[in-house]
């Protein structure tokens, strides 16, 4: 049972580490031990535009900084590990800066590139954005690239030392880097590690993979001729491998999947047919279990049970993509996103510290003995608290959840109004917070509305400005001016301003509707997100209002927008949106984080029967009791815990979406409404991709639903709410380097690609 539980929080915390994970860098690109830099590919540059452009600012940095040039004598100034784009660019705007430099590679100039598919070209995307520092690039075949950039090394005369891979890197007492290769040690002011993700191929860790006759590359198809080949992988490079070889051998394709999620879908399409003519035998559901000599041994899931086979074969290609080389950049002594590092019981202790101290600060602990501990108790909450910042700080990523969780904790807990409060602020916090006059709910309100603001600025800027997208302009626009018009002004000032001075007419007089300013959330917020407009004697105008919103209003919405309502317009998706944006990475990945989105459908049944039996306990007085307490324990789970506390707390370790994926009975109703749309050939909301992708996650790592947006472009499959829970936020639109993903349909996407291109020139 333990294990069960311990496996348990285990998925769930790592739920957040996709493919695309990186190291933890800062604005200048510089890694948790100072001097080495992380650069391109391995820092989230998913292009070679974008690489370049990494190894250009880097260089810029280091050589802007003091001690950049002159290092001790037989050292150098800087050493960049790996020699692609990032890296090159990075060493030669470094050495025309003044510094000495020198770059180690471990296979041949531009390796990654130089290993494409013999003739592929090469995109220079984004358009948009010009290419930076001394390398060239346009669109080009991959060996015509390769080739100027060989020539622009000779020409600048940069010392690169090929073959020669770099296996460590320690930071000396003296603030130098001693770089150790097989071939030898070198000592550095500086490095920049550029050694991207591609290089470092997936193994499958099982016996005879070292074999020589086992590859995790394939060079030369035309290599092999009438032989027995197995290739293991369900990717792009698998699929096209096996149909090469095909042509002149007998090929099996194992994958361990039941089908192929994350392809092209032409190779999709070409792997069926030569399936089906017999020219490529593929075993789904299939593992490598060993290789020998002239065998291998392959697990295959039959009907419910396991059988293995013993097949011969003269080379097997393990093509299963590429990872993170999380071991040597760890060796390194490099952070990476997403590690839970620290001691998880001690931020336990430090948190129910803090609260304890908390308690007897308060003063109403009510027990004696603790009367007059006070400021024992202050002192205890702030040397506690004092304590989670510093482990914090030194690198436990559970005490910062302790420090997220006592925040959000003291907001909603003190906020349930005087003697509601939750422990350990029971009998005073709400007052305590109530400051200048004004209740401690209207600053939250205050709080609330300036965080969205203000961090809705900087999501602005980094997704609108900075990237010249309208679209994100007027949606953070958009989400702004919703919080502080219907979640903030109407509620606190307007409602009573309209009633005080009769701008609503009639309707002024009538205390049941002048008494509820609180009903004015209701203008925005549909059932079942605010169900309280339909019970507690409400005002016919809210009934009528919340009757037309609900099922008139919001159903035309998700028509022609889909679930746009939870990136335009609500206030709860607003603060994930934005004060949640820098943390929308850490979003759940993968099929059990989808199937927990089940989760919502349970809330919104529980709304539907609640709402049900308070609205029959005001029209004919049954379920008195019963619906009194289910709205109770409702307020509790739901409106404190699951829309206030949890998910705020969890916002920098599972990104800003957690309440709205997989809690809020809205998001959930419009996903159902919006999927009926689509299966009836009606809805007006999806994505589309055209065929440039590139396989670079970057749609992926940045879908705050956590949604694998590449599995979609790969294949260009349609994108929409039967097949998803998109918010239709843009993200992927905005962030994809290769411009592959639009919300309007793309007939036929390469003459639109070719058109563009000719517009631009
Ligand atoms: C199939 C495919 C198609 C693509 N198509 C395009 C496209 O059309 N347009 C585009 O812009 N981008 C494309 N990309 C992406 C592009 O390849 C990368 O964005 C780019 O190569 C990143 O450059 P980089 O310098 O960060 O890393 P890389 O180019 O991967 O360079 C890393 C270098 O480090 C070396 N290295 C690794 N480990 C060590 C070590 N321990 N010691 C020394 N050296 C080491 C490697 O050998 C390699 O030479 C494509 C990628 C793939 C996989
Ligand atoms: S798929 Fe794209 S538009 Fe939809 S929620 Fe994810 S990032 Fe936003
Ligand atoms: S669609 Fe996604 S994976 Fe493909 S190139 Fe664009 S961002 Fe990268």
């Amino acid at each position: 049972m333990l294990k069960r539980i311990g496996e348990f929080s285990q998925d769930i915390l790592n739920s957040p580490n996709s493919a695309t994970r990186r190291p933890v860098v800062d604005a200048h690109l510089e890694s948790n031990i100072r001097g080495l830099f992380v650069i391109g590919d391995l820092a989230g540059a998913p292009v070679v535009k974008l690489a370049m452009e990494h190894g250009n600012n880097v260089a810029e940095y280091i050589a802007a900084l003091p001690d950049a040039r002159g290092a001790e004598a037989g050292a150098y100034d800087l050493i960049v590990v790996g020699s692609g784009a990032s890296g090159l660019n990075a060493a030669l705007v470094a050495q025309e800066r003044g510094l000495k430099v020198l770059v180690l590679e471990k296979g041949k100039i531009a390796n990654t590139i130089e290993d494409f598919p013999e003739g592929k070209w090469v995109y220079a995307e984004p358009d948009s954005r010009p290419a930076k520092g001394k390398l060239w690039l346009d669109g080009a075949r991959k060996e015509d690239l390769v080739t100027r950039w060989n020539q622009i090394v000779r020409d600048n005369r940069l010392a690169v030392h090929t073959e020669e891979g770099v296996t460590g890197i320690v930071k000396r007492k003296d603030g130098y880097f001693d770089v150790k290769t097989a071939k030898s040690e070198y000592r550095a002011r500086r490095v920049v590690l550029a050694t991207g993700q591609r290089g470092n191929p997936r193994k499958l860790g099982v016996p005879g993979e070292d074999l020589e006759r086992v590859y995790h590359r394939l060079y030369s198809p035309g290599h092999y001729h009438d032989e027995d080949i197995l290739v293991v992988g369900g990717g792009n490079s698998a699929i096209e491998a096996a149909l090469t070889l095909a042509e002149r051998n007998r090929v099996t394709l194992s994958y361990r999947g039941a089908e192929f999620s994350r392809v092209f879908k032409d190779n999709e399409r070409q792997i069926r047919e030569a399936a089906a003519a017999g020219r490529v035998q593929v075993i789904f559901n299939s593992q490598v279990k060993k290789f020998s000599a002239k065998t291998y041994t392959l697990e295959v899931q039959e009907g419910g049970g396991k059988a293995t086979r013993e097949l011969s074969y003269d080379h097997a290609f393990v093509l299963a993509g590429a990872e993170l080389p999380t071991g040597f950049l760890r060796s390194l002594g490099i952070r990476l996103e997403n590690d839970w590092t620290g001691n998880p019981w001690a931020a336990i202790a430090l948190t129910l510290t803090t609260l304890f101290g908390l308690w007897l600060f308060g003063g109403k602990t009510g027990i004696p003995s603790f009367a007059g501990l006070g400021w024992a108790g202050g002192l205890l909450a702030l040397a506690s608290l004092g304590g989670l910042i510093f482990t914090g700080a030194r690198g436990s990523r559970f005490a910062w959840l302790g420090c997220s969780f006592l925040i959000c904790y003291t907001v909603y807990a003190a906020k349930l109004g005087t003697n509601f409060e939750f422990w350990p602020y029971r009998g005073w916090g709400y007052k305590a917070l109530s400051v200048l006059g004004r209740p401690w709910s209207f600053w939250y309100t205050v709080l609330y509305t300036l965080a969205m603001t203000i961090f809705g600025i900087q999501a602005m800027k980094r997704w609108g400005f900075d990237k010249k997208d309208r679209f994100q302009i007027w949606r953070y626009t958009s989400l702004i001016s919703f919080q502080w018009i219907f979640f903030f002004l109407v509620p606190e000032f307007l409602f009573q301003w309209a009633v005080k001075y009769q701008w609503v007419g009639e309707l002024a007089k009538d205390p049941v509707f002048a008494g509820q300013a609180w009903r004015s959330y209701g203008i925005v917020y549909a059932w079942p997100l605010f169900f309280y407009t339909f019970f507690g004697s409400p005002h016919q105008i809210w009934i009528v209002w919340g009757v037309l919103l609900t099922f008139v209003l919001i159903p035309l919405l998700v028509l022609t927008n889909g679930k746009r309502y939870c990136s335009w317009i609500c206030g709860c998706g607003g603060l994930a949106e934005t004060l949640g944006d820098r943390w929308r990475h850490n979003a759940p990945k993968g099929k059990t984080a989808i199937k927990w989105e089940l989760m919502g459908n349970a809330v919104l049944a529980a709304a539907a029967v609640i709402t049900v039996m308070m609205v029959a306990r005001d029209a004919v007085e049954i379920f008195r009791a019963r619906a009194g307490t289910a709205l109770e324990w409702y307020r509790l789970i739901v409106d404190v815990w699951l829309v206030g506390i949890l998910p705020v707390t969890l916002y920098p370790f599972f990104g800003g979406k957690v309440w709205c994926r997989y809690w809020c009975p809205l998001a959930k109703m419009m996903q159902l409404t919006g999927a009926i749309f689509t299966r009836f050939r009606v809805s007006r909301f999806a994505i589309h991709a055209n065929d440039k992708c590139i396989a670079c996650g970057e749609c992926t790592r940045n879908c705050q639903v956590g949604i694998d947006v590449m599995g979609f472009a790969l294949k260009q499959q349609e994108l929409n709410n039967a097949n998803s829970s998109c918010i239709g936020c843009g993200i992927c639109v905005s962030v994809c380097p290769m411009d592959v993903l639009s919300f309007a349909r793309v007939e036929k996407p390469k003459l639109i690609q070719i058109e563009a291109r000719k517009a631009a020139a």
